[in-house]
């Protein structure tokens, strides 16, 4: 690039007008219109078919055959009414990535003539290509190709582009053996096996009507925009998603001034079209702000069933990217787009119910829903403890090694943030001594006493903890804001599940004991308490001191990077715990533990590829050039007999031979390809190649800092993040 093309850049970029999304739209008009919804289901199908595919919905499972035509073709009648001419199968394979396999409705007829078409069997199952799709060997080792079939759960919906529409059905991957080789499928078998196990302890509990139990979840995003015209000359922002160089700029976010403040008009246009389009498709965009870095945005919506959610957050990331590029911008999901500069996360809220006995992880405002939260707020705290290292690893990927176990973000130690007024209560629980303010006779007696309302602690704010309790929900902040939400919820869910298990048990045998039902709930919860409380942390969790107690005294597991995180998936306890919850067998948990290493490997190596590219080709000419250019000059002076101080020369010299050879070093380190294990292989890119590329790096951005502007190829930190 250089300094020219940089220059237009900017004035470009200054005459740059907000691209108008139309006039303003009312919500009636824009919700949900481009979903297949019940409502428009009911209005379209025969009663009888409605009916079932209502109950199918609800009970979650595959549609019936018999009734798949008809919803089909009335799928189909509704797609081609509003443009469609084609419809895909959308599914998420074990990337984080969306991918769809698009058919058209055209069928040709024996007298040469068109007609659309869509049977049942199409909508039902679909076959896509799917052996380039990571499997992590599943595949080879059964039969080559895989099958999509709709998910009921989650409605068809309309994508639109300027040139025609296309009908979108949300849809299982699985191999023709039956095994999962997407991140719905266990995501749907996850959120099965927490409600078998949560129905159990609400009829413990006393609870005679119990409605299927789901899981919620809402993720709020944060992304950083970059304008177009800077991010596609940068081959790293294009291939890796983040700068491998970048001189720190003068003014960062010290100020504080982006958090909160206005929302450059630019942008916020851009943020109103996102928003359009996420209402037609029935996502409920709620809020959106700036983040604390400049440059830097967070979209959140309102809180939706964990299927749903899971989908909707895929497509939001879509639409965040491909609506960024309408209004000349680079949308960056990555979680460490610029070092020295916040990074992103996405935290994930995540809490149970149903509709007949409501939010279970909301402690309500009668005795015997403190009771029901109090038994699930500690299956939830077991859970971490017992599986936090399961829930670093489904978090695990090269680029949240940014934030995870470096200086930033939540620490890769999972541990629970309750707030200190439930902390406190809990503790008291653990060791049987109630106060006053929780109890009449020393006793908390669910009967008679209610707890006093749980204030939203105000230490929350700091935002330190990995998993925090937050009202009526926890929120898993240690999410990278590239990941897909189905990892984190699976994990969450199943884990649960597992402990929501042991409750069942403990209850029913306190409970056999002929134990008055409050104080068996006492009982468990103390017992869960004595043996799971050392994961509830409220200080700093960034801290040296909490890093150490965590560890030695804590016994909690601190696993700084992916390579140290993804072995867990390979561990016997986890091997169990989603054998014995059916969510995944010891061959489906295999082969994801194979695929993420894989990524987490590649996705290294791309970037170190791009390291030694970017320093051969545009760094080192550029300090050439400088170092010829004041050389000459230099030189010419001196004949004249005056000298100068040559420092420059020097350092810049000095820091292209450092850099050369440190590019040479890495280079000859990529070669390595002997590994013993695939463990050892993430090790190596962890802790060897990681570093080498980080060495270079120091010498390219102190270049940055001597060599003159108008020879830097590269787009600064400083345009990147404040020029909009
Ligand atoms: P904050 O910044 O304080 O965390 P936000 O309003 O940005 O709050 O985001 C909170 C998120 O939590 C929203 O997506 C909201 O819908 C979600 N949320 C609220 N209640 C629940 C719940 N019961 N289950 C799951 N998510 C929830
Ligand atoms: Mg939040």
């Amino acid at each position: 690039m250089g300094y020219e093309s940089r220059t237009q850049a900017i004035y470009q970029i200054t005459d740059r007008e907000p691209i108008p999304v139309g006039p303003p739209t009312r919500l009636e008009d824009l919700w949900a219109a481009d979903v297949f919804s019940l409502s428009k289901m009911k209005q379209c199908l025969p009663k009888a078919v409605f009916k079932s595919l209502k109950k199918t919905i609800e009970a979650g499972e595959q549609l019936d055959v018999s009734i798949a035509d008809t919803v089909a073709s009335a799928m189909k009648d509704w797609a081609i009414s509003k443009g469609a001419s084609y419809y895909a199968h959308v599914f998420y394979p074990m990337t984080n990535a969306t991918a769809e396999k698009h058919d058209g409705f055209i069928s040709t007829q024996s007298d040469g003539s068109a007609i659309t078409e869509f049977a049942g069997k199409l909508l039902v199952q679909g076959e896509p290509d799917g052996s380039s799709f990571p499997n992590g060997g599943i595949r080879s080792t059964f039969e080559a190709r895989g099958y999509t079939a709709w998910d009921v759960t989650s409605p068809a919906y309309l994508m639109e582009t300027d040139n025609g529409v296309t009908l979108c059905i949300p849809t299982v991957f699985v191999s023709w053996t039956g095994e999962a080789l997407d991140k719905k499928t266990p995501l749907l078998r996850s959120i099965g096996a927490m409600n078998r196990a949560a129905t159990r302890v609400l009829k413990l509990l006393g609870d005679d009507d119990v409605a299927p139990v789901n899981s919620s979840c809402g993720a709020e995003q944060e992304y950083f925009l970059v304008d177009a015209l800077f991010a596609n000359s940068r081959p790293d922002l294009l291939l890796a998603g983040r700068t491998l160089f970048g001189k720190p700029p003068a003014k960062g976010q010290q100020f504080d001034d982006h958090y909160f403040g206005a929302i450059p008009e630019r942008v916020q246009v851009f943020m109103q079209d996102v928003e359009k389009k996420m209402y037609r498709l029935g996502i409920p965009a709620k809020t959106r702000h700036n983040e604390v870095a400049p440059g830097q945005f967070e979209i959140a919506p309102f809180f939706e069933a964990a299927n749903v959610a899971s989908d909707h957050q895929q497509l939001t990331m879509t639409l965040l990217r491909q609506t960024a590029k309408k209004h000349g911008f680079v949308c960056l999901l990555h979680e460490k787009p610029f070092a020295g500069i916040n990074g992103s996360g996405k935290h994930v809220n995540w809490s149970v119910g149903n509709s007949t006995q409501g939010n279970l992880l909301d402690p309500g405002d009668s005795p015997h829903e403190n009771a029901q939260f109090l038994i699930f707020c500690a299956a939830v705290i077991r859970g971490v403890h017992k599986y936090g290292p399961l829930m670093r690893a489904v978090i695990a990927n090269a680029s949240n090694d940014h934030r995870l176990g470096a200086n930033e973000a939540p620490p890769a130690i999972m541990s629970v943030y309750l707030g200190s007024q439930l902390e406190e209560l809990f503790n008291q629980i653990a060791t049987g001594e109630l106060s006053d303010q929780y109890s009449h006779s020393g006793k908390l007696e669910f009967e008679i006493d209610t707890l006093p309302p749980l204030a939203k602690d105000a230490g929350d704010r700091n935002r330190t903890s990995p998993f925090a309790f937050t009202g009526n929900r926890f929120e898993f902040r240690a999410v990278g804001s590239s990941q897909s939400v189905s990892g984190p919820l699976i994990a969450l869910n199943t884990m649960l599940a597992d402990s929501l298990t042991v409750v069942g048990d403990l209850l029913e045998g306190e409970l056999s004991k002929g134990t008055e039902l409050n104080q068996a709930i006492l009982t468990v919860i103390q017992e869960i308490m004595q043996k799971h409380g050392a994961v509830i942390f409220g200080g700093d969790g960034y801290s040296e001191e909490w890093h150490k107690i965590a560890v030695e005294e804590r016994g909690l597991a601190n696993l700084p990077t992916s390579a140290d995180a993804l072995p867990v998936l390979t561990e016997k306890y986890i091997e169990e715990l989603f054998a014995k919850t059916g969510v995944l067998s010891a061959k489906e948990l295999e082969s994801r533990y194979e695929v993420y290493a894989e990524q987490y490997i590649l996705s290294i190596e791309v970037e170190a590829k791009l390291v030694v590219d970017i320093a051969k080709t545009g760094i080192y000419p550029a300090a050439m050039r400088h170092l010829a250019d004041i050389a000459t000059t230099v030189g010419g002076l001196e004949e004249m007999g005056i000298s100068l101080d040559k420092d420059n020369i020097k350092t810049v010299a000095e820091l292209t031979n450092s850099m050369t050879s440190k590019v040479s070093k890495l280079s000859s380190a990529l070669t390595k390809e002997d590994f013993a294990s695939t463990e050892e292989h993430m090790k190596y890119f962890a802790t060897t190649i990681r570093p080498m590329m980080d060495a270079v790096r120091e010498d390219v951005d102190a270049l940055e800092a001597e060599v003159a502007d108008d020879l830097w190829p590269l787009p600064t930190y400083q345009e990147m993040l404040f020029i909009k």
